[in-house]
């Protein structure tokens, strides 16, 4: 595939600083892809040349294992990560296996597309496991490109969303989105929750959080990475409270995901970097300095 852009992930960063145990000597990070196909591999028959699809960060699944057996191909034993096991989208050209990949609906720029595939497809798992519906209560830890793509979702769903964010300038964003409130990162919201999601990497905001649900309420752990979460006294957690991580997604997350992004249809606030300026934009990520997601222009169509 000829790259046209690729979004930048929080992901890259626990990539680059090791925060994930390292898989390939020099990869090149970058799983959220935007290009057109420019050859066909032998015996690749999906997709002719020049259409324009996506890839994501599941890159391959071993189809065999008993999570791919059962529907549950996101926990695979034997998978492999786009930008990680194997070379991303930091790069002009790339290559995926055919089964893997989106057509990416018309209607979005090559740009534009780019968050949806990781920060979108990821944020929407999370919003299906959270079991949020019309008129919940949801809240939303840490306001990134996830965190404000999953907005969009679950206002076209009926929810509340109430955000929790450190930053100013996310908590604006939230507010144009629809966000029924917006508080400062551990800032309890003025109603019980029914489920909050948490996208920033900070595992002191889990007890936060839980005191923030009410009974019954389930708290979702959207982040591949997560410090250390603090201990907390069980009252904290009982009433059926819950706690559960998201680990990637599966094929069908992301052709749903890509239909509803395409009915709503889905706004990604974007903030633009050239290839040579990869390192700027992911210091400006690990700063909280991006408002949206941050994009890598490589050879844009449009
Ligand atoms: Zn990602
Ligand atoms: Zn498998």
């Amino acid at each position: 595939m000829r790259v046209s852009a690729c979004g930048i992930c929080r992901t890259d960063l626990h990539v680059i600083e090791g925060e994930l145990a390292p898989k390939k000597d020099l990869v090149i990070p970058g799983h959220q892809i935007v290009g057109t196909i420019d050859r066909l591999g032998a015996g690749a028959t999906k997709y002719a040349p020049g259409t324009r699809v996506g890839i994501p960060w599941l890159h391959k699944t071993c189809g065999k294992c008993p999570y791919c057996r059962s529907g549950r191909e996101n926990l695979c034993d034997a998978p492999e990560f786009t930008g990680y096991t194997v070379d991303g989208g930091y790069a002009e050209y790339v290559v995926a296996p055919e089964g893997f990949v989106y057509p990416i609906p018309d209607g979005f720029d090559d740009l534009q597309a780019a968050p949806l595939l990781c920060a979108g497809i990821i944020g929407f798992r999370c919003l299906r496991v959270s079991g949020i519906g019309r008129n919940g209560n949801l809240g939303i830890y840490g306001f990134g490109a996830a965190g404000h793509v999953c907005i969009q979702v679950a206002r076209h769903w009926g929810s509340n969303v109430f955000v929790c964010t450190r930053e100013e300038k996310h908590r604006r964003l939230a507010r144009e989105l629809g966000a029924a409130w917006c508080g400062g990162a551990m800032e309890q919201p003025p109603v019980k929750l029914d489920a909050a999601i948490i996208f920033a990497p900070a595992g002191e905001l889990v007890p936060a959080a839980l005191e923030a649900l009410g009974k019954g309420g389930v708290l979702v752990l959207g982040g591949i990475h997560m410090s250390p979460i603090p201990s907390f006294p069980y009252p904290l957690i009982y009433q059926e409270r819950s706690i559960r991580s998201v680990a990637n997604n599966t094929r069908e997350d992301g052709h749903a995901f890509m239909r509803i992004a395409a009915e709503i249809p889905i706004h990604t606030e974007v903030q633009i970097f050239s290839l040579e300026e990869a390192n700027a934009a992911l210091k400006a990520l690990k700063h909280d300095g991006i408002r949206g997601a941050a994009v890598l222009a490589i050879s844009p169509r449009n």
